[in-house]
């Protein structure tokens, strides 16, 4: 197999497609290439009939969403897509990756991580890039212009004059249900810490709607509150990626070759040479002017490392250390359990406080989903008979947060030659001496702030994710002016290489807490659009 192309862009994730749209904005030829994985056809066409019909039909043919995620008592779940593990499924050329500590996965998936993603995204603050070689108002462009084809549920409020909407088309301020209908235990605890806004600010605690990747503006099936987001939305209102690749395929803008599986790229005196493994196994080889790699962190990191011949040369993959916190509202709010609401984030938090970090820490709010039930019951096991479930649900919240790479554990990632299984990345965890000291800082900070949020954190009940758990990894190449060994420059490329660029948070040089893609796909768009201007291919 092989063909030429102008651009070959390696995924078809949020990286990938922020780089192809920028790619064909500067008038490119572009190719992606990527194994392709999708839904099962049987599960999309039950997805499909349960989007034509009613919800009120929807209690039985819904089944085959909630297959393989439950609620326990070890707690959350791995989200799956409409009951598919498709997103992380292995394909033929494969590198399989050895989890020691960690607990992280590829995707392979036509779409990749965004296919079971949570839709969460806020921009980076200048203060939490410290040590970047670019600037955020190098990537304000890239946040503008993913903005154009990715919908954003957002409100207009306290938040931006933090995190900048980047975009005119979010309802205006004052509605603040209007973009995605809020839960009523969202709306009342927002209202609360409205009447406290001044203390709270005053110690570092700020508020506001959640920011979704989210049609809720879609006209003819707009959210219809089923509260089924964490199994995959029936009317596909969260973003994927996939969807952009779909519509770029349907207008004939880019070629696409799937069920191809990367494994290296040689740059050759007038382009690069992208060798990787077809369907059946086989070998392919593509030839292209220039190639951005947009594998996800683990696979670029693989590409990377295999391509320089890195092999037992570990690099450090940073990890946003992700952790989950209940907390109990000291005022309830009845009938959740039967209320109409949409499951994702409902609010933002954001805690600056250099006592406890000089980064930010960001807290995605959760009210009520049927999870939540599932987990208390299995908790409470035969107890639960005699115990006002209905009166404790509606008081009970989840913050997912999130810390900055500084404090958080890191990943040692090592490309291991087997000569008879293929290369295999192997990932170690690095534990950082910080976390704790932040972790007891911010939980004590909550429980002192009780008196003003009405919200006591279950401090018994935290749990920490393993590194990767949380999916926001990167900067095994981080970005540099002078880039050394095992670093890009600020277009994503190693040393020895003019035309390979690695676009996706493999460069980013730190992970803010402030949720990963959104960047990812701003820096992407970001590359693209610079080496597409460049007159000379090479330099
Ligand atoms: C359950 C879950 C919830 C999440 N929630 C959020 C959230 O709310 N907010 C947030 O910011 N982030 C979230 N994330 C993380 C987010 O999904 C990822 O940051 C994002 O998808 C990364 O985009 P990417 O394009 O870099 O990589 P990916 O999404 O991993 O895409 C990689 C692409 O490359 C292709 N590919 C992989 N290997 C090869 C290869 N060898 N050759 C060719 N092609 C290859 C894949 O098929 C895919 O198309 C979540 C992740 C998970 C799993
Ligand atoms: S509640 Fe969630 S799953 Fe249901 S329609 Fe709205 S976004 Fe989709």
């Amino acid at each position: 197999m092989s063909s030429s192309e102008d651009c070959c862009v390696v995924g078809s994730g949020p990286a990938g497609i922020s780089c192809v749209q920028a790619l064909l904005a500067a008038g490119k030829q572009v190719t992606i290439l990527g194994p392709g994985l999708q839904l099962e056809p049987d599960r999309e066409r039950a997805r499909a009939t349960l989007a034509a019909s009613h919800p009120s039909h929807w209690a039985s043919g819904s089944a085959f969403l909630k297959e393989g995620v439950s609620g326990s008592a070890s707690g959350i779940p791995l989200k799956l897509a409409y009951g598919s593990d498709f997103p992380y499924r292995q394909v033929p050329g494969a590198t399989s990756i050895a989890c020691e500590g960690p607990d992280t996965r590829p995707s392979y998936a036509a779409g990749g991580l965004s296919t079971v993603w949570g839709g969460a995204v806020l921009p980076f603050r200048q203060t939490d890039m410290a040590g970047w070689p670019v600037s955020l108002k190098d990537l304000e462009p890239g946040y503008r212009a993913v903005l154009e084809w990715m919908p954003l549920a957002a409100s207009e409020d306290a938040l931006s004059d933090f995190f900048p909407l980047y975009t005119d088309r979010v309802p205006s301020c004052k509605d603040r249900g209007a973009s995605l209908p809020m839960s009523r235990q969202a709306r009342n605890l927002l209202a609360s810490l409205d009447t406290k806004r001044a203390p709270l600010n005053a110690s570092g605690f700020y508020f506001g709607a959640s920011r979704l990747a989210v049609d809720a503006t879609k006209p003819r099936s707009p959210c219809v509150r089923c509260g089924l987001c964490m199994y995959g939305c029936p009317h596909g209102l969260i973003y994927s990626s996939e969807q952009t690749l779909a519509a770029l395929l349907a207008t004939g803008r880019v070629r696409y070759q799937p069920g191809v599986t990367v494994r290296s790229v040689h740059e050759t005196e007038n382009g690069v040479l992208v060798r990787g493994v077809g369907p059946e196994g086989a070998p392919a080889e593509f030839r292209a002017e220039r190639v951005f790699i947009g594998a996800g962190a683990l696979n670029t990191t693989a590409i990377l490392l295999r391509s320089l011949q890195q092999y037992d040369m570990p690099v450090k993959l940073c990890d946003s250390q992700y952790f989950l916190l209940p907390l109990l509202r000291f005022r309830g709010t009845a009938n959740v359990v039967r209320e109409g609401l949409h499951t994702l984030a409902q609010l933002f938090i954001e805690i600056f406080d250099a006592a406890i970090s000089p980064y930010t820490i960001h807290l995605q709010t959760y009210t009520y989903n049927e999870l939540f039930r599932d987990t208390v019951s299995a908790r409470l096991g035969r107890l639960k008979r005699a115990f006002p479930m209905e009166a404790l649900l509606g008081r009970l919240l989840l913050f997912q947060g999130y810390l900055h790479s500084a404090h958080s554990a890191s990943i040692s990632a090592t490309l291991r030659r087997d000569a008879d299984a293929g290369d295999m990345l192997q990932l170690q965890s690095v534990p950082n001496p910080e976390t704790a000291a932040c972790i007891a800082g911010l939980t004590g900070k909550l429980a002192r702030l009780a008196r003003h949020t009405g919200l006591l954190p279950l401090r018994a009940l935290l749990q920490m994710g393993k590194p990767g758990r949380g999916f926001h990894s990167g900067g095994s190449f981080p970005m540099s002016l002078h880039p050394g060994a095992q670093e890009t420059d600020i277009l994503g490329r190693p040393p020895g290489f003019r035309r390979v660029h690695a676009i996706d948070s493999t460069v980013l040089p730190s992970i803010p807490a402030t949720t990963i893609t959104f960047t990812a796909m701003a820096n992407a768009y970001r590359i693209g659009q610079l080496s597409a201007l460049s007159p000379d291919p090479a330099a």
